[in-house]
């Protein structure tokens, strides 16, 4: 099925900030089954991996370091226009420019460290899960 499938992170600060629990209840209540879900850490070489595409941006290494110091829950969450409703979900990339009720205006704490990531397409939604996950561990 297209589009019905997103993934999502939420990031070091937030897990730190221990609003984890608060970030899946929202995302719960927005109606998402998560399919499949890990605590980990990123060492800063799989950090680098996961954001290849911003490789070059100024932010790239800095990116890196934060995303690798510290613990992040990986998430594949299923609902009907999974992409595009959890970008609205969560908020712009900045929190000073998130709209009020999302997830990035409430946790987050800078535009790097922004509580959490949100696939842009069903293409990376794809590739982002399966970065993370086989198939055999979604239910
Ligand atoms: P997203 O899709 O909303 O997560 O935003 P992007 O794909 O553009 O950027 C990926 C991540 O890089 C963001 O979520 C932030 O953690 C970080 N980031 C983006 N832009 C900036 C920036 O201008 N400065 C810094 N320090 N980090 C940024």
């Amino acid at each position: 099925m297209a589009n019905n499938i997103t993934f999502t992170m939420i990031k070091p600060d937030a897990v730190a900030a221990g609003n984890s629990g608060a970030i899946i209840k929202m995302i719960e209540e927005a109606g998402y089954r998560i399919v499949a879900a890990k605590k980990t850490i990123l060492t800063p070489a799989h950090a680098g991996q996961f954001y290849e595409v911003h490789k070059g941006r100024p932010f790239y290494n800095d990116l890196c370091k934060y995303m690798s110091s510290g613990p992040v829950i990986a998430m594949v969450l299923e609902k009907d226009n999974a992409v595009e409703d959890f970008r609205k979900l969560i908020g712009s990339t900045n929190p000073a420019e998130a709209a009020e009720g999302t997830i990035r205006k409430l946790f987050a704490k800078s535009i790097e460290a922004n509580a959490v990531h949100g696939s842009d397409s069903d293409a990376n939604a794809a590739i982002e899960s399966s970065f993370f996950f086989s198939m055999t561990e979604r239910f």
